[in-house]
């Protein structure tokens, strides 16, 4: 049977609120199973906030782990990680709680996949490869805006491939959003990585895709990041919640659409020149007026409003190859191009073109 539409898994348990942290021992406890641990893969960030650690609260053979998100995810270390818990413990884990942004709820994901699944996580890249059911995995953000908290894949850099583990079992069995714990955002990277949610509002409305299940998520999300980022009125803290939601909202909208040129050529970027997601978007995005024209004037104006640095003159010193290879990856990306520019695409984004944007960024 083709079905048409598409079936899709939702977070089934959030709780949300400031300080709503504290409730993550009594959430974890009825999912306890004899002698099996949680694990917690925590941002390496946090390793001096000894009062958010207490607040984790360890209890018999739980196990945290302190991870980098210097560097993207990828699938050697999330079967690194695999390994490791695998070795040390005799018994399944009990749940994988990601504390962190989009880099370590990826990470979670993946790994609770993998538990259950045989071989390498480079073997699941892709589109419903996963056949058992992951070990049961909560996220609880501390940067908002890629909507990793809510989405039905986890991005990962393979051998070959920068690609997601894009499945039914991916989605956290539970999301805890404490806006209060984004307190400590360095303000480029609060910038960077709410642009991401802002861009996937802006791709998500201007497609070919759209439906009304993802313009309003996506108009919710729209509005928000317009009170955040150039409305006058909020304070800190409203603004902290606000951007949470905007972030679950906006990842609500791609799921049942797609993202489209920003991301596209964010992935050429980050494939060949390591640019992590949040700050690829806003490079590509800045020079993207003629896909996105109001939109990008509007982005503009929030930077020089946040008077954030936008990288530049990244791609003008690339090796030939180095710029074939962006190409290649930019393109391979079908879908998102088919969002953005409907069946013709490959007529008005031609090599050519392509690589004359990226040599202006
Ligand atoms: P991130 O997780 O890479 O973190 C960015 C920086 O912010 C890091 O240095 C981190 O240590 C720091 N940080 C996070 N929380 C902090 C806090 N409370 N206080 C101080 N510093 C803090 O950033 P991100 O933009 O959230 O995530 C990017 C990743 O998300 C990429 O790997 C991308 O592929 C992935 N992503 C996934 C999806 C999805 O649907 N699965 C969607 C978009 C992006
Ligand atoms: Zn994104």
């Amino acid at each position: 049977v083709n079905n048409k539409y598409r079936n899709f898994p939702m977070v089934p348990k959030v709780v949300f609120g400031q300080g709503c942290f504290d409730q993550l021992s009594s959430i974890l406890a009825p999912q306890r199973k004899d002698k099996a641990p949680f694990i917690f893969l925590v941002d390496k960030v946090f390793k001096k906030e000894q009062a958010l650690i207490d607040r984790i609260n360890l209890r018999f053979n739980d196990k945290l782990i302190f991870v980098s998100s210097e560097e993207e995810p990828k699938t050697t270390q999330v079967d690194q990680i695999v390994k490791d818990i695998k070795a040390e413990f005799t018994f399944k884990p009990s749940g994988i709680i990601g504390i962190g942004g989009g880099t370590i709820l990826d990470l979670a994901k993946a790994v609770s996949i993998m538990l259950t699944n045989k071989g390498s996580a480079a073997d699941y890249q892709g589109w419903d490869l996963v056949k058992t059911k992951a070990v049961y995995h909560v996220g609880v953000p501390t940067i908002s805006g890629t909507g990793a908290e809510v989405s039905r894949t986890t991005v990962l850099t393979g051998p070959v491939k920068k690609l997601g583990i894009n499945s039914d079992f991916t989605p956290f069995d539970q999301v805890i959003l404490d806006p209060d714990l984004t307190v400590g955002v360095p303000k480029n990277q609060w910038f960077y990585t709410g642009m991401d949610c802002f861009i996937h509002c802006v791709e998500s409305l201007n497609g070919t895709f759209l439906n009304a299940f993802s313009q309003s998520y996506g108009e919710k999300a729209y509005d928000l990041c317009m009170e955040i980022f150039v409305g006058e009125e909020l304070s800190e803290e409203e603004s902290r919640g606000k951007l949470m939601m905007a972030s679950w909202h906006g990842g609500m909208s791609i799921a049942y659409s797609q993202v489209g040129v920003a991301h596209a050529m964010s992935y050429g970027l980050s494939y060949v020149l390591g640019t992590k997601h949040g700050i690829g978007n806003c490079i590509v995005f800045d020079h993207l007026e003629e896909f996105y024209p109001k939109d990008v004037i509007l982005f503009k104006k929030m930077v020089k409003k946040h008077q954030v640095e936008i990288p530049k003159n990244l791609c003008s010193n690339l090796s030939e190859e180095q710029l074939e290879t962006m190409i290649d990856i930019a393109l391979s990306l079908v879908p998102l191009w088919e969002n953005a520019l409907g069946d013709n695409w490959e007529t008005i984004m031609t090599r050519e073109k392509l690589k004359a944007l990226y040599l202006k960024m």
